[in-house]
């Protein structure tokens, strides 16, 4: 595995968390290195969305491993000596499938990022995406949970512990993403107590494992809102949680989104007190 803490401490210009050709991103590899070049990038890690048992157009698929990996080569041949190139996956976890399967481990990657995408349909006919769009949500939340957002948000806290719990993942990425949607469909349901405790929970099993929390950018720009929230960033904090800022861009043109705020806002919370 690499060393963030060594990088982290180098670098401000390190992003570990990136979509592109191979899974939904919408520009090739190539593309998305010379933006991070453009903008002095000096490590970089790409993490298509891992291959899943079941039909997701927004995973790659297990045929295109050797190509991608195959690319990575080819760029590190190019660029290596300018910018730092890591190859990863965002890897989903469906219960039975995860970071920690045989699968994942026996790839040659330099670290692993665990994610949760997908939960359980209430009638057990397979697994639901609950992380697109709020338009793409929103009908989902009647077909396959009875409009039941509690049940929705527990249902993903669920499957975020038992990841962690499984473990075989380096950072677990944007861990109360659901909160975005969630508050989407019943505003103010981020702040209720309830929630928060799943939060609280979820952190602390986190830190227990010794993940790498990253505080992701992608939704700022446009929603205002990191992952995990601003709102929780005192716990960050004050546990002194191992912080990475990924960007989980899917465009060139987005790479650096958020960045510069989230590091700034990061740096001007007191290292006391707790949001709760
Ligand atoms: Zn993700
Ligand atoms: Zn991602």
């Amino acid at each position: 595995m690499i060393d963030f803490r060594k990088i982290v401490e180098n670098s401000d210009k390190y992003n570990f968390h990136s979509h592109t050709q191979f899974c939904d991103g919408r520009d090739v590899m190539e593309n998305i290195l010379l933006s991070a070049l453009n903008h002095g990038f000096t490590d970089w890690g790409f993490s298509p969305h891992s291959p899943v048992p079941l039909q997701s157009p927004c995973n790659m698929s297990s045929d295109d491993i050797k190509p991608y990996f195959d690319e990575i080569e080819r760029l590190r041949g190019i660029y290596g000596d300018k910018i730092n190139i890591y190859r990863s996956l965002e890897i989903d976890y469906l219960d039975d499938w995860g970071p920690s399967n045989d699968y994942f481990q026996n790839m040659d990657l330099d670290y692993r990022i665990g994610s949760v995408h997908f939960i359980p349909s209430f009638e057990g006919e397979g697994y639901v995406d609950i992380d697109g769009s709020f338009d793409n949500f929103k009908p989902k939340m009647e077909k396959y949970f009875y409009n039941d957002i509690e049940g929705v948000v527990l249902s993903f806290y669920t499957q975020t512990l038992n990841m962690i719990e499984k473990g075989g993942f380096d950072i677990i990425g944007h861990f109360d993403k659901i909160g975005f949607n969630a508050s989407m469909f019943c505003p103010g349901i981020d702040n209720q107590i309830w929630y928060k405790n799943l939060v609280r929970e979820t952190f602390d099993a986190i830190m227990d494992h010794g993940y790498w929390i990253e505080i992701n950018t992608k939704a700022y720009e446009k929603g205002g809102i990191f992952f995990p929230h601003q709102q929780f960033w005192n716990l960050l904090k004050k546990y002194d949680a191992p912080v990475l800022f990924n960007s989980d861009a899917h465009f060139p043109e987005l790479i650096n989104s958020g960045r510069d705020e989230a590091m700034a806002m990061f740096k001007e919370i007191k290292n006391i007190g707790e949001t709760e």
